[in-house]
């Protein structure tokens, strides 16, 4: 019998619980041996415990190690920090890794197998950032100050090439903008190169491309890239594009890899324009929640998960709307419990 593995389960914000709720659903008819001790966070957080990353739910992942983790909702502008980033920060997760995987066969893109990693923890995500009055404008000046650290860096590139060369791949790419931002950037730029020349030269090649002239590359010929590696900001971009690429942020997982623990979660938001309408496509959480079962070594769960959803969509030609299907959340659910039971 396989051991139970305690873990923390956040349904999140907006389409969260939908999509939470059809990720289990499938987990389940998998008999994954996951023991889920649910908490709150985000917007969910303030309504029912007042906090938007309340100590419980800090408490349960210093327990667990392991979460499983909807969309959080971060008011732009003004109100309470992101608890994405809090979370990310209070585990110190470095590494976040973001498939980008074509999986619908004959779209604009084919064929796409990208890994983006971006580093998670510092740069302009580190909210250093103030505004400056100037007579009656609040707001006149707004400063924000970036910090990579050598180790930081050190951090997230030794896990990038680690994993880069453990999944049989064949170059990493840095993405920059040391050009511009000499130190902010050319720190990560630099690291890089002294790295990859100590532990990893004829393991894997490395290059570098300006982050500007990456994105238009990503778009004439993203097979001329294999792997990514890049500091915070970047990242978020670049693994958004990506997830265009393969079908939009529907089809996009990404996972929060530390020292402390690890999280699970779709690359996508809360879509507050779909919200409660139970049209959300869930295969981005359902992926994330296939490389958590991955990352406790059930590869064989993980692969018939991967598969079940292939099935679904290119077999039963069973789709939700953002992919120009008809299905419902529900609908394509129950398509994929079905195809998993007959793995
Ligand atoms: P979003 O990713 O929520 O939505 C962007 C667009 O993609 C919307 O049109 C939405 O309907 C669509 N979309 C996203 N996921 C989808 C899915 N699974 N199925 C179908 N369509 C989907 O981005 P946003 O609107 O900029 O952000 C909304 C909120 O989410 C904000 O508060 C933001 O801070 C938060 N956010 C959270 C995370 C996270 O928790 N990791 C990531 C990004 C944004």
């Amino acid at each position: 019998m396989t051991a139970r593995i305690p873990a923390t389960l956040i349904a999140g914000d907006g389409i969260g619980p939908e999509i939470m709720n059809a990720t289990l659903t499938v987990l389940e008819a998998l008999q994954a041996p996951f023991d889920w001790d649910a908490q709150v966070a985000g917007l969910g957080g303030v309504t029912v415990a007042g906090d938007p990353l309340p100590q419980s739910t800090l408490d349960s992942i210093r327990k667990t190690r392991l979460a499983l983790k909807g969309p959080l909702e971060t008011p732009s502008g003004g109100g309470y920090r992101s608890s994405n980033v809090r979370l990310r920060e209070a585990f110190k997760l470095y590494a976040n890794m973001r498939p980008g995987k074509t999986m619908i066969p004959g779209g604009r893109f084919d064929n796409i197998d990208l890994m983006v990693f971006r580093e998670n923890v510092e740069g302009l995500y580190m909210g250093y950032e103030h505004y400056i009055p100037i007579d009656d404008d609040p707001h006149a000046v707004a400063i924000a100050t970036g910090v990579n650290t050598r180790q930081g860096s050190r951090h997230i590139l030794d896990y990038a090439f680690q994993t880069a060369i453990s999944m049989g791949r064949k170059k990493v790419t840095v993405v920059h903008k040391a050009n511009i931002m000499k130190a902010l950037t050319g720190i990560f730029l630099e690291t890089a190169y002294q790295l990859h020349k100590e532990k990893y030269a004829g393991q894997i090649a490395l290059d570098d491309v300006i982050v500007d002239a990456c994105c238009m590359k990503l778009v004439i010929n993203p097979w001329q890239f294999d792997t990514l590696v890049t500091t915070n900001l970047f990242g978020d971009i670049l693994s958004d594009l990506v997830a265009g690429l393969v079908g939009g942020l529907g089809m996009a997982p990404g996972a929060n890899i530390g020292q402390d623990a690890a999280i699970f979660e779709a690359v996508h938001g809360s879509a507050p324009d779909i919200a409660g309408k139970g049209i959300a496509n869930p295969i981005a959480l359902m992926l994330a929640a296939g490389l958590m079962l991955d990352h406790v070594r059930l590869h064989d769960k993980a692969q018939r998960l991967r598969q079940a959803i292939a099935d679904t969509l290119n077999v039963d030609g069973v789709r939700t709307g953002d992919l120009g299907g008809k299905a419902n959340t529900k609908a394509f659910t129950d398509a994929v419990v079905a195809r998993v039971r007959h793995s």
